[in-house]
């Protein structure tokens, strides 16, 4: 989708710090970390938010789930915890409407959500 900055960088238009990628799904380093691993995972395929997601994407979401355990097991964050967030609109502070899961870890988080 043109204009839309995570579609650039999964057509590796725009550069970024890529962890992982295959044909589904890339994951890059969070440009702001708010901790000491802040990684994004996202669809190449175009989806504005999960409220865009429909039920032909079910392996897709699946499969990004799946990818987020992986990598928290290959940055070293599994054993010790993780959060795994995805922002939805406006009240759920999303900024870029392009679907994204942020993996947080590598330094306690605290209980509280929000
Ligand atoms: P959200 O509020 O969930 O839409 O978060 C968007 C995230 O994208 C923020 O944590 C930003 O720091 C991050 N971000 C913005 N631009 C880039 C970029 N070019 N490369 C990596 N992360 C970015
Ligand atoms: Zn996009």
């Amino acid at each position: 989708m043109d204009d839309c900055l995570f579609c650039s960088i999964a057509d590796r238009k725009i550069p970024a710090n890529v962890v992982y990628e295959d044909d589904q799904v890339m994951a890059f380093h969070d440009i702001n970390p708010v901790a000491p691993v802040h990684v994004l995972i996202i669809p190449k395929k175009h989806i504005s938010s999960l409220n865009e997601a429909e039920g032909h994407d079910q392996e897709l979401l699946g499969h990004i789930l799946l990818t987020a355990g992986k990598l928290a097991a290959e940055l070293g964050i599994a054993e010790a915890g993780y959060r795994l967030i995805t922002n939805t609109g406006p009240n759920g502070g999303q900024v870029i409407f392009h679907l994204h899961f942020h993996l947080i870890g590598g330094r306690h988080l605290g209980s509280k959500i929000a």
